[in-house]
């Protein structure tokens, strides 16, 4: 666990390099969006950012999502929350009323439900659809030979407002092909958001178009539980 005066310095230090990226590769530091993995870590921690300025977040169970965030949404009203790990289709509702933007739409059934479920409700929230661009057997996220035809039904059928794609790449592959492959997939739909890059590869992510970069352990340390 790391201390929560390591976690101003570390999210002061994530910033920088991300600041110094962009510019290198003439992006404007704007178009780049750091989301603070919180998995695992305390809502005291997550505080710790709050307090150094911090407002994006990200969560990947909405579980987890819905016991930190409310809270702290009461006291810093202007933070955002993106849920980035699989979600079921009997959490959609909680998930919708618990964050700012779902990053995992990966499937025509959860497609459908968030569709009735933002209809209902009333919100509006941003969503990305994740690509498997691995085609790992245990991961989420839509097949890249897929992806055309169910990113235009989520936005033609379903009506949804898609605003980008994120990949989680393989943890044992070399993550530029796929962050290549899906600026590509995105570049064919006139998506500009692009959410790629973790702790590990977030400057290579950014060098190659990322606009969210979702980065935990630089921030808030090691994980001690498997999230
Ligand atoms: C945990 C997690 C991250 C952050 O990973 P780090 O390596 O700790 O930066 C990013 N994206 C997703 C989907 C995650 O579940």
């Amino acid at each position: 666990m790391t201390s929560h005066s390591h976690i101003a310095a570390n999210l002061a230090d994530v910033q920088a390099r991300i600041a110094a990226q962009a510019k290198a590769w003439n992006r404007s530091p704007d178009d780049v969006h750091l989301v603070a993995v919180g998995k695992t870590h305390s809502a005291e921690a997550m505080e710790a950012a709050l307090a150094a300025g911090h407002r994006l977040f990200g969560e990947n169970r909405v579980q987890e999502a819905a016991a930190k965030f409310p809270a702290l949404r009461a006291r810093y009203p202007d933070l955002k929350l993106h849920l980035i790990g699989p979600l079921q289709t009997n959490k959609i509702r909680q998930a919708i009323e618990t964050c700012d933007a779902i990053q995992t739409v990966d499937r025509d059934k959860l497609a459908q439900g968030i569709a009735a479920e933002l209809a209902k409700s009333g919100r509006h929230i941003d969503l990305f659809i994740q690509v498997n661009s691995g085609e790992e057997e245990q991961k989420a996220g839509i097949h890249p030979r897929d992806a055309d035809d169910f990113i235009r039904r989520c936005r033609e059928e379903y009506k949804l407002p898609i605003v980008g794609l994120m990949c989680i790449p393989p943890a044992d592959e070399h993550p530029a092909p796929h962050f290549a492959l899906l600026g590509e997939i995105a570049k064919r739909h006139g998506l500009t958001q692009l959410s790629m890059g973790m702790s590990g590869d977030y400057e290579l992510a950014i060098q190659m178009g990322a606009t969210h970069v979702r980065v935990g352990t630089a921030i808030f340390g090691a994980r001690e539980t498997k999230a």
